[in-house]
C-alpha cells in the first residue's frame, strides 16, 4: 500500500512543480542581464558623492568654504583654495576618500552653493586604495582641455 502510495506523491510533487514551471513560463522575465543592460538607478539612490556640474556656467559651484570638510564626521574630504586677484578663493584640490566615505550625506545638506549630490553611479571597482580618492576637479580640468561639457 505504502508503495502505491509514494508513487502517487512522486507523481503529484512533479505535477505540482511542473505547473509553477509554467504559470512563470508565459510571465515577463524579471532577471537582470547585467552588465550588459545597465539599470539606471532609483531616483533616491545615494552613490558616491561628486559635484554638481551647474546649467549656466557648465562648471562647479564650490565657493571653497570648508563647510562640507568641516562637518564630514569620516575625514575623507581634502580641499585645497587659493584667494585670486579678485580676492575670492578659489578651488585649487578636492578630493574625496571614497574608502572612508559612509555616504552620510551631511557634506551635501550643508554645502550652501548645492554644490554636491551623490551620483547614480554603482559601478565603482577599483584595485588599489588610492584609486578610491576621487579627484572631483579631474573631470573639469578635462573639460577645459578638450572644451567638452562635463556630464551631469
Ligand atoms: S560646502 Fe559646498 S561650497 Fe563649501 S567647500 Fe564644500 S562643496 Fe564647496
Ligand atoms: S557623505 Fe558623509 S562621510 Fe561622505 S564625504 Fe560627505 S560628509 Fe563625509
Amino acid at each position: 500500500m505504502s508503495y502505491i502510495t509514494n508513487i502517487f506523491t512522486g507523481f503529484w510533487s512533479v505535477l505540482a512543480g511542473m505547473v509553477v514551471t509554467l504559470k512563470y513560463m508565459f510571465r515577463k522575465p524579471v532577471t537582470e542581464v547585467y552588465p550588459r543592460v545597465k539599470k539606471p538607478m532609483f531616483p533616491r539612490f545615494k552613490g558616491p558623492t561628486s559635484f554638481v556640474v551647474d546649467e549656466k556656467t557648465g562648471d562647479h559651484r564650490c565657493i571653497s568654504c570648508e563647510l562640507c570638510v568641516k562637518i564630514c564626521p569620516s575625514l575623507c574630504i581634502t580641499l585645497e583654495k587659493e584667494r585670486g586677484e579678485d580676492k575670492k578663493f578659489h578651488l585649487k584640490e578636492y578630493k574625496v576618500d571614497y574608502t572612508l566615505c559612509s555616504l552620510c550625506s551631511l557634506c551635501i545638506e550643508v554645502c550652501p552653493t548645492d554644490a554636491l549630490t551623490h551620483a547614480k553611479d554603482y559601478e565603482i571597482p577599483a584595485l588599489s586604495q588610492s584609486e578610491m580618492i576621487n579627484d572631483f576637479l579631474k573631470p573639469f580640468r578635462e573639460k577645459q582641455k578638450t572644451s567638452q561639457p562635463v556630464a551631469p
